[in-house]
């Protein structure tokens, strides 16, 4: 009998049905084992001063989000942005809770009680500290999209960890089973987001999997592997950088657990971390550690697809 060969779109209807789309994030343990991660990164890393601030911020973080009352968007409003598959708790949506300035303030202060800060973050804290309500929902706005406005890189992690404890309270307020396709390639079928990163994961029910990680929420959805996850590239146009070498297929045996995957189409890239070659891989900590590897893409013509939440470079 003849085999048919199956187009992606049809691949992806069939692996509807079997692989498990939707990974929602753990509010209890996301921002510990984040701050577990940045300390162990820290250990051996050129940027071991900052992984360990940030460590100090996911600590925050994790307390932040442990009390954090967020309410949904009513079920008429999500079932409406399903419906025209859009994201149901988008980034964009205005009111934002309050509640996320006060995990702000919460943040800088175990910022501020750190020794030995450098004068630069202490600045940075005092004056987040400081700040009215209506400046901070301002700068905000600009980071999430929402309007047009210059960023404060140096502000911009801090409020970006504030933003995501907010949104790691929404998001962990869905079942995977009711979060909806999106129309968008790429974007976080939750909050409408970027990816910070990739992961294949290891353990069952979703071992061998690629899943995309929303630098906001934190809510992973699946990916095919060896397609550009900005551009949809695939084939000959995908390659994996590491600091060791490149591989043409991301199953080569490379002892690199972070790799970019560069698209020759877009010429851009995200990293994508194996949990195989050590399961303690994490987006948000390990993306930022691994900040060689991007000097090393960027001399090779690379751009990133999108950037770090904790790590904000001006746009070119
Ligand atoms: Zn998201
Ligand atoms: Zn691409």
């Amino acid at each position: 009998m003849a085999q048919r060969i199956l187009e992606p779109g049809e691949i992806e209807t069939l692996a509807a049905h079997s692989i498990p789309r939707i990974r929602i994030p753990d509010r209890t343990q996301l921002f510990a084992k984040r701050a577990e991660r940045l300390r162990a990164l820290a250990q051996t890393s050129p940027i071991g001063d900052y992984l360990r601030l940030f460590a100090v911020v996911a600590d925050a973080q994790h307390l932040a989000v442990a009390d954090f009352v967020v309410e949904l968007p009513d079920a008429v409003q999500i079932k409406m942005a399903q419906t025209h598959r859009m994201p149901p708790i988008s980034a964009a949506n205005r009111p934002r809770a309050p509640q996320w300035r006060v995990a702000l303030q919460a943040i800088c202060a175990a910022v501020a009680q750190q020794p030995r800060l450098p004068d630069a973050v202490a600045q940075i804290s005092a004056r987040l500290r400081d700040a009215a309500a209506d400046e901070l929902e301002a700068h905000a706005d600009i980071l999430l999209g929402v309007r047009e406005g210059e960023i404060d890189a140096a502000a911009a992690p801090f409020l970006m960890a504030a933003l995501q404890v907010n949104w790691v309270a929404l998001a962990s307020r869905f079942a995977a089973s009711e979060v909806e396709p999106i129309d968008v390639l790429g974007l976080c079928p939750l909050c409408g987001s970027l990816p910070v990163a990739s992961v294949v994961a290891t353990r069952a029910p979703y071992q061998g999997y690629r899943y995309l990680h929303c630098a906001l929420c934190a809510c992973e959805w699946h990916m095919v592997r060896v397609q550009c996850s900005q551009c949809g590239a695939s084939g000959k146009d995908i390659a994996y950088r590491s600091l060791t070498g490149i591989a043409e297929s991301d199953t080569a045996a490379d002892a690199a657990a972070v790799r970019a995957e560069t698209c020759e189409h877009c010429h851009s890239y995200r990293k994508i971390l194996y949990q195989e070659k050590d399961p303690a891989v994490e987006p948000v900590a390990d993306d930022l550690a691994s900040i060689a590897l991007d000097l090393l893409l960027a001399e090779q013509g690379y751009a990133r697809a999108s950037g770090n939440p904790l790590l904000w470079q001006p746009a070119d």
